[in-house]
């Protein structure tokens, strides 16, 4: 069955969009813009580990009348693997989720010195300043270190960057230091959002039954590298265990990519389902109190 013709809305969702708070390139209010002339109603801002987007995001979605769904995109490791969740209509101003990913942030940071310094012996010289905006922004990763790479000449692309130098397997990686899936989802569902498993096709064993056991909610069942095969395989492993269908881009600002801005149209059913699995959980946490 291909959820894609039970629509009833002509609405459309992207669920997954970094800005230049995270690694993307264009800042919250280009991107509500953006997507406004895409004809999506309804974003999600998610960046990864950070918060700063979503606050600029609410008060252009204003302006636009698009309308901005507060996320956050969580790396984790899962028995040594890398996960990603996502979390929606989470609780932004909440005080220990802020402070946790800010010690996350630091880690990065400090990683990202680490990583320089496997650079320079390597004879890749990178400035501090010149790479990051980590001075202004708290928020560094490996794009901001390949970007840097080739501003400086020392690889042609970005993607050259990561083959020579940042690559998982290449020579100056080192991995992040990341919340294990249970402690992301925990973070998520103790700051009132939904976790969700984001582009659930990069991981190749299953992993599911564990998230679930540890609150997860739904699956990112519509994704920029995902095929229609997968998708729909992912929206009835979502349904067949109750869960709830989410999709995105993946849009951090790159024009000529997959994971473009209207690439991914997600039907506002499934936004609908979100917010009611939002009610739900107020009012089973009233019921515990
Ligand atoms: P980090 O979180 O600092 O480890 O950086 C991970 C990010 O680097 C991912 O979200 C991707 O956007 C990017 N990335 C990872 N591998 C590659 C690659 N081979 N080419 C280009 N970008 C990559
Ligand atoms: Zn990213
Ligand atoms: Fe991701
Ligand atoms: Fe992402």
């Amino acid at each position: 069955m291909n959820y894609l013709f039970k629509r009833k809305h002509t609405k459309y969702a992207d669920l997954h969009i970094h800005t230049d708070r995270s690694d993307g390139l264009l800042s919250p209010e280009q991107i509500v813009a953006k997507a406004d002339k895409a004809g999506l109603s309804t974003i999600s801002i998610t960046d990864h580990d950070m918060l700063d987007g979503i606050e600029p995001a609410l008060a252009a979605g204003k302006r636009h009348n698009v309308e901005i769904i507060p996320g956050l995109e969580i790396s984790a490791e899962h028995d040594n693997d890398e996960i990603h969740i996502l979390g929606y209509f989470i609780d932004w101003q909440n005080q220990a989720l802020n402070e946790r990913l800010q010690i996350f942030r630091n880690a990065r940071h400090e990683r990202a010195l680490k990583m320089m310094d496997k650079l320079k012996q390597l004879g890749v010289h990178i400035d501090h300043n010149d790479v990051f905006r980590i001075t202004e922004l708290d928020y560094v990763g490996r794009p901001h270190l390949a970007a840097a790479i080739v501003q400086n000449g020392y690889a042609e692309t970005i993607s050259d960057a990561f083959n020579k130098f940042l690559g998982n397997n290449a020579p100056a990686y080192i991995p992040k230091s990341a919340f294990s899936s249970s402690e992301a989802i925990k973070m998520i569902l103790d700051s009132d959002g939904i976790p969700v498993w984001g582009h659930p096709g990069t991981l190749k064993h299953d992993v599911l039954k564990e998230l679930i056991s540890y609150g997860l909610m739904g699956i990112e069942a519509y994704y920029s590298y995902h095929s229609n095969q997968l998708t729909d395989y992912y929206c009835n492993l979502s349904r067949e265990n109750n869960l709830l269908i989410t999709g995105g881009s993946d849009f951090h600002g790159f024009e000529n990519s997959r994971r473009a801005l209207g690439e991914i149209k997600l039907p506002y059913e499934y936004v609908e389902e979100l917010k009611e699995a939002v009610i739900n959980a107020k009012f089973k946490m009233q019921d515990q109190a």
